[in-house]
């Protein structure tokens, strides 16, 4: 079982991990379109289907070759798009929103920038402030607001250059970067990649994640179907051991909130409300962690009241309705 205080750190790693692997994957040819040539480069080959000698050179008609050609195609064209599209609805019916949390590169972004303006202007948004913010802003803001202004300018750039590598040679974008000379695709690519990473980051955030983006959607769907998916499960039997810190809701960057018995659609299963609770209540005393079944809640009548409290509690009931 994981320390909880590894957790954050371990998450960190893991998106760093994927933002290289996603940076690298064109430059070593592990994964790219070129452009010059019109493939599909993978693994370091041209993707092939297999279909050339047959159907370009020496077609023949007869029932042999044509199913030879059907199988070819199905194998290499049919065969892996399915297994493209199979990832994200498997990975939600096992992990949740796992990846989202621990591996999306534009979750990381999100994060970092939400942890700015937390820093600059003592809320997530930028448009307003939510009742789960974290405490700021910092006293000295001078350097968070230089540190903001780099990322808004290095990272969209960083992006544009890496994701544009997947459509041109990386070594074609280096050398027009570095003759100052580019053609209209790396440029529009460069431009066109920079302009959705800085909206996105600045603007948009999560809400791209809850609303928008569909490997999360198919993630989310497959895993509130599945029994199995990997969730954060709330002990409710030490529900009337929590000091109402309310740590675990600053922690959630996507709004949850973790206590309340109802699974909420949008977890991403980071673990975070793990970590602010154990913290909070000490190792192993801490209401949440990760399961892959839902738990029953326990006949504990404390328990039981503090969850029907802080529901009606969270949904604006007056307090002498719902605390005692
Ligand atoms: S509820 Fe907990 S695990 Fe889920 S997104 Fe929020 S902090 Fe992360
Ligand atoms: S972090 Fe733990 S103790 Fe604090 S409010 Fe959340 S559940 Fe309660």
């Amino acid at each position: 079982m994981l320390k909880t205080d590894k957790l954050h750190i371990l998450r960190r790693t893991t998106q760093l991990l994927f933002i290289l692997l996603i940076v690298v994957a064109p430059v070593f040819d592990i994964l790219r379109f070129d452009s010059d040539t019109k493939s599909l480069i993978f693994m370091g080959s041209e993707w092939d289907l297999g279909l050339k000698e047959n159907f370009y050179i020496n077609i023949n008609p007869s029932f042999g070759n044509a199913s030879h050609i059907a199988w070819q195609f199905f194998l290499n064209a049919i065969l892996p798009w399915l297994g493209i599209l199979a990832i994200f609805p498997l990975l939600g019916v096992i992990t949740g929103r796992f990846f989202c949390g621990w591996f999306c590169p534009e979750g990381a972004l999100f994060e970092l920038f939400d942890s700015l303006t937390v820093k600059i202007f003592g809320r997530r948004s930028i448009f307003g402030k939510n009742p789960n913010d974290p405490p700021g802003p910092s006293k000295n803001r001078i350097p968070y607001i230089l540190i903001a202004l780099l990322c808004m300018v290095i990272i969209p750039l960083f992006f544009g250059i890496a994701l544009t590598g997947y459509f041109v040679n990386p070594k074609t974008i280096w050398s027009q970067i570095i003759n100052w000379e580019f053609t209209f695709g790396v440029k529009a690519g460069i431009i066109g990649v920079s302009i959705y990473i800085l909206i996105s980051s600045l603007i948009v955030r999560h809400t791209l994640c809850k609303y928008v983006c569909s490997a999360g959607l198919m993630q989310m769907l497959f895993g509130c179907a599945s029994p199995i998916s990997l969730r954060i499960q709330t002990d409710a039997a030490k529900l009337s051991s929590c000091t109402d810190c309310k740590k675990c809701e600053k922690v959630c960057f996507m709004n949850v909130k973790p206590r309340l018995p109802k699974r909420d659609i949008n977890c991403v299963n980071c673990g975070e409300c793990i970590q602010a609770c154990n913290n909070e209540l000490g190792k192993s005393n801490g209401l949440f962690s990760f399961s892959k079944i839902k738990l029953p809640i326990p006949p504990d009548e404390k328990a039981v009241d503090f969850v029907l409290n802080y529901e009606q509690c969270i949904k604006g009931a007056p307090c002498e309705k719902t605390c005692r």
